[in-house]
């Protein structure tokens, strides 16, 4: 057996404790900040003021709502400053906080409903039909149904949809109920173990659906850290800096970066509730941001999109790059544009709590394309698809452990069971080779997950819902690779149902479109079929009935270059 450590000297973690107690003490190490900043309105949400209305949140949710620990509550809802107060009110009396995916249709949020079985949810205004949509899936289906509360607060909910929403309230009214908390001496938080879920994000992992990643307070508390370790040194201290949140705090990047990482070192978080670029750009000029973490397609527009030039983003000292892989080329033209702009990147999935690797400044601007060395405290296994230790030097499947390795699937033995081998090694389903010095390049996939911009799209989504339509006998869903819009796009291969030898070329093309824009009405915005959808005579499969992707993606490499 090879083992790879980090080459990083170990590190003495903190004392077991639960996410909100380490993250917002009684006696913050930092004194009171503006932790998080609305981009557009400067909303500002000091330290202490998230520490106070999360408690009185908390103590109301239990108290008024019979919220305890181990209950679930699911927040949908875009950036925002009230997502870091809702994410710990509910920290704060340990109940699971399940996070959503925004853009998620009723359908996929009916899903996540359903399997985390939420008693309560904070719902935004802007995406709330699909969640009426959810509500009313789940309701013929006779599952119970969360009582809901608007994730923003009063004053800020549209007049007509108040009106229209008779008996939704803010999450606010829950606080005025506990005014009388005071300073909450007293206050009897909750003692969660260290080793109890704390947080549900939703990953298909290798194979199949969504499923609920058990996070834990321990590997939440321990990932912000590791990562130190490969932090630059201006952010050690945090003084002077500003953080932009541009990526979506459901996901477990946004949440770890965004949430958990500034609060314990002291840097304010400057909030867009989404990428658009006269916002980004604006907004790095307008605070005077230093530090952004991205994804690959936003590194895109650093590195090409001609707004930039009308701002002044000379602030902007380093950049970190996870959730998809950035390529050596992108970065050299981000370097090119902005030349004393650090990029680094990091590697890592919902079940590792996020970077498990990461670059530090020096590697960031020596080894492109490489996603890092390895975080301290974690261990690393290459190996064949047999799980065999494959040779040093030559690539293999990453597998895992350490202190930031989830718990599990929420409600799924098997697939947990089927995700760890030998004990406690985590099957990233990622392909990595090592170089010399230690650092990490990503250079396939095993599994059958797609990443459209840093989202996951799992293919047996889309093939389940395309294998619905009546016109659909077979079908397999890739993705393949953009390199202009530096991610990938689902494509479905499909077999249609009657007679595909004497389909002309037009008929094909219009049931092809026609499958595209019912998929496009049917899943969230980042699952639609981008990358087409190409009628076919049969999928290859295994003689077990196994899609064989790998076949179908090196079809689409023809049909590519045949275009
Ligand atoms: P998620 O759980 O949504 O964070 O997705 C995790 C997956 O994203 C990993 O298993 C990888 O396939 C991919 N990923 C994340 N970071 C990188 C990176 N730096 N390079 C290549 N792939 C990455």
């Amino acid at each position: 057996m090879t083992i790879y450590d980090s080459p990083y000297p170990a590190m003495e973690v903190a004392p077991p404790n639960t996410i909100f107690r380490h993250h917002l003490p009684a006696q913050p190490r930092f004194p009171d900040y503006p932790a998080f900043i609305d981009a557009i309105t400067g909303r500002t949400v000091t330290l202490s003021g998230l520490r106070k209305t999360a408690l009185q949140l908390g103590v109301g949710l239990r108290e008024k709502y019979n919220l305890k620990p181990k209950s679930r509550v699911i927040i949908y809802s875009p950036n925002s400053v009230d997502f870091p107060i809702i994410f710990f009110g509910c920290q704060s009396i340990g109940v699971i906080t399940s996070l959503a995916n925004a853009s998620y249709t009723a359908k996929e949020l009916a899903h996540q409903i359903r399997d985390g079985q939420a008693d309560l949810a904070f719902v935004h205004p802007a995406i709330f039909e699909a969640y009426i949509g959810a509500i009313e899936i789940l309701k013929k289906e006779g599952n119970k149904i969360p009582k809901v509360f608007w994730a923003i607060s009063g004053d800020t909910v549209p007049a007509e949809l108040k009106e229209k929403t008779k008996g939704i309230e803010a999450y606010d009214s829950i606080l005025a109920t506990q005014q009388q908390v005071g300073d909450f001496a007293g206050v009897e938080l909750n003692k969660g173990d260290y080793e109890d879920c704390a947080v549900l994000c939703y990953s298909s992992g290798t194979t199949g659906l969504a499923k609920g990643v058990m996070t834990t307070h321990q590997n939440l508390n321990v990932v912000g850290q590791i990562s130190r370790a490969a932090s630059p040194p201006s952010m050690k201290n945090g003084k002077g800096q500003l953080i932009l949140g541009v990526l979506p705090m459901f996901h477990i990047y946004g949440m770890v970066k965004l949430i958990n990482y500034p609060l314990t070192i002291g840097i304010p978080v400057v909030v867009l509730p989404k990428f658009v670029d006269t916002l980004f750009f604006g907004s790095i000029q307008k605070y005077k941001i230093t530090y952004a973490f991205l994804v690959p397609p936003i590194i895109l527009h650093l590195a090409n999109n001609p707004i930039a030039e009308k701002f002044d983003l000379s602030s902007l000292q380093n950049v970190m790059s996870g959730a998809a892989p950035l390529g050596a080329g992108l970065t050299k033209k981000v370097k090119q544009r902005f030349p004393w702009l650090n990029v680094s990147q990091g590697y890592g999935l919902t079940e590792t709590t996020a970077p498990c690797h990461s670059q530090n400044v020096e590697d960031g601007q020596r080894f492109f394309g490489s996603c890092g060395k390895l975080l301290p405290n974690l261990q690393v296994r290459l190996v064949d698809i047999d799980l065999k230790d494959v040779k040093v030097g030559t690539p293999g499947e990453i597998c895992i452990r350490g202190p930031t390795i989830m718990k599990g699937y929420w409600n799924n033995e098997k697939a947990t069971k089927e995700s760890f081998f030998d004990g406690d090694w985590y099957r990233t389903g990622d392909i990595a080779q090592i170089d010399e010095h230690g650092n990490y390049f990503i250079v396939d996939r095993l599994k059958e997950l797609i990443k459209y911009k840093g989202f996951q799209v799992p293919p047996a989504d889309l093939e389940a819902l395309l294998l619905t339509h009546p016109k659909v006998d077979d079908v397999g869903v890739i993705g393949i690779t953009s390199v202009e819009k530096a991610t990938e796009l689902p494509r479905a291969y499909v077999v249609p149902s009657g007679d595909f030898a004497n389909m002309s070329d037009v008929a094909k093309m219009a049931l092809s479109q026609e499958l595209i824009d019912w998929v496009a009405s049917e899943v969230a915005n980042h699952k639609q079929l981008r990358g087409g959808c190409i009628l076919i005579e049969a999928i290859p499969k295994s003689a077990a009935g196994k899609i064989l992707r790998k076949e179908l993606r090196e079809r689409a490499k023809v049909d590519d270059q045949q275009k």
